[in-house]
């Protein structure tokens, strides 16, 4: 407890002054405080010093005397927080925080399977333990073991990729945004890129692709209008400078009612009639048939590049299910440019990413099995009834550690795959809700209680709204991390 919670003096005008008595505690003045020297002999700072070194403990020693002669100086310092098993108790918490991660795992209960703030795509078990064997040593990254000789980084991956899309050729780099921008700037820099004005999406920020143009030195030539484009806009638009015509899947949102675009079909022969490539940029591009597994259904690069396109851009990271990475396949001549073209080196993928795709990817290799495997797909097919049994058997639990202030009910919701992947499709979720039992300060009471399910040791992260806060629990494939933390809960909300 901090010194000023301790002051319970009733005058509101009264100045706090050093060694005033107040409840049996005493201020303490800057000259009180031990050396860092003096801090860092006693007894708990020596375990420290012998668990972390000096470096450490000596810099948050310095820290938390700082800290309490600033206190000090305010007269706001309680001589109790300057005795010896405080001042190690204080010495030791800075000394933990310091030494957090500051990233965490948290339990995502939004209803968004890929949340971009949440990292997407949940990696598989199979690439989580591929991806920690190859970090614990050196690898073959870019070695090939059968002649001896450098070997390329692609290579790891590129004969599955064709294999799973049929694609002659394929390269890895950063993550989607990259090879887009790799692929228009390999392409076409200098030169005009044709797009449908239907199609000039901006992914979140600082990913719109009339700046994307920009940054790859390309033009970007619009043709058509935001809702119908047809065939001879793209013909009449083509010209000596035309470099490239590309299409992008509008994957965070969607233009309904009169309405017409090109597809890849038809745009492949009119580009090809004139010599020029096609490009797609997907987005989530799913590497299966969503739609055999009842869900709505996305494009697949395998369907763009029998369509006709020369190259097909998505990421590793959405309905992939694997790590951050953009994924590029397409013809062994435009993926060949693509591959020597200078930026290339600047925007590829490191082994760590390599490595969790490379497992990801061999999942796919077993579609039987895919459902069970790829936490992504698994969370998405997450029959409703087992969600809802599993919101009625958290019930009880959750609505102890959240009374008497809140309620919990069940409620049946409305979730989303997320990560700009169909935009517009819902998926029938269920969980549970909290609502504030008293009207009046509602608003407060559930910021509050947001912000003690935050502060758990795993942070659980709902959504507020209609004045209740939303648990939606199809991505809680194990409730034990909650059920273990309601108790904490409690104690938070109790406390606040
Ligand atoms: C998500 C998305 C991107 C960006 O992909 P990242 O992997 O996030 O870099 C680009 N284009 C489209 C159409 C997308 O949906």
């Amino acid at each position: 407890m901090s010194a000023t919670t301790m002051h319970t003096d009733p005058d509101p005008f009264a100045e706090p002054s050093p060694a005033r008595h107040a409840e049996g505690s005493s201020r303490a003045g800057p000259k009180d405080l031990p050396s860092v020297d003096g801090l860092l002999r006693l007894p708990g700072a020596s375990a420290l010093l012998a668990e972390h070194g000096h470096t450490l403990v000596a810099g948050e020693a310095r820290g938390l005397l700082d800290a309490l002669r600033a206190k000090a100086l305010a007269g706001v310092l309680d001589a109790g927080s300057l005795g010896a098993e405080s001042l190690q108790q204080a010495l030791s918490r800075r000394v933990e925080r310091r030494l957090a991660p500051r990233m965490r795992q948290v339990i995502n209960l939004t209803g968004t399977v890929l949340h971009t703030n949440l990292g997407r795509a949940v990696l598989a078990d199979a690439a989580v333990s591929h991806l920690v064997a190859m970090m614990a040593g050196p690898n073959n990254l870019e070695y090939d073991l059968d002649t001896g000789r450098r070997g390329d980084r692609d290579a790891l991956v590129e004969e599955m990729l064709c294999a799973l899309t049929g694609a002659q050729a394929a390269t890895v780099v950063n993550n989607n945004a990259a090879a887009v921008l790799l692929t228009i700037a390999a392409l076409a820099r200098g030169r005009e890129v044709i797009v449908s004005r239907g199609e000039l999406v901006e992914i979140g920020g600082a990913f719109r692709m009339p700046d994307v143009m920009e940054a790859a030195g390309a033009t970007l030539v619009e043709v058509g209008t935001t809702n119908r484009t047809h065939p001879h806009d793209y013909e009449r638009a083509i010209g000596d400078r035309t470099a490239l015509l590309m299409k992008v899947h509008t994957s965070n949102y969607a233009i309904q009612g009169f309405t017409s675009s090109v597809d890849e079909a038809r745009l492949a022969e009119i580009a090809h009639a004139r010599g020029l490539p096609l490009a797609s940029d997907l987005g989530a591009g799913s590497l299966v048939d969503l739609g055999a597994y009842g869900l709505p259904r996305e494009p697949t690069p395998q369907e763009k590049l029998a369509a006709g396109c020369d190259v097909v851009s998505f990421s590793g990271d959405k309905l992939l299910g694997g790590p951050q990475a953009g994924l590029i396949v397409g013809t062994r001549e435009a993926i060949g440019r693509i591959r020597a073209f200078p930026m290339k080196r600047a925007l590829r993928v490191s082994k760590l990413p390599l490595a969790a795709l490379e497992a990801t990817l061999a999942l796919y290799l077993r579609p039987e099995r895919l459902a069970r495997d790829l936490p992504t797909l698994r969370m998405l097919v997450r029959p409703i009834d087992e969600i809802r049994a599993q919101a009625q058997a958290l019930r009880p639990l959750l609505a102890n550690a959240v009374a008497p202030r809140f309620s919990v009910e069940p409620v049946e919701l409305q979730g989303q795959i997320g990560s700009g992947s169909l935009p517009v499709d819902r998926l029938a979720s269920a969980g549970l809700a909290i609502a504030p039992v008293e009207r009046k300060g509602a608003g407060r009471a559930l910021d509050a209680l947001a912000a003690a399910l935050r502060a758990l040791p795993r942070p659980v992260i709902g959504r507020i709204a209609d004045d209740r806060l939303l648990l939606d629990l199809r991505c809680l494939e194990d409730a034990g991390p909650l059920q273990a933390q309601c108790d904490e809960l409690g104690r938070i909300l109790r406390d606040k």
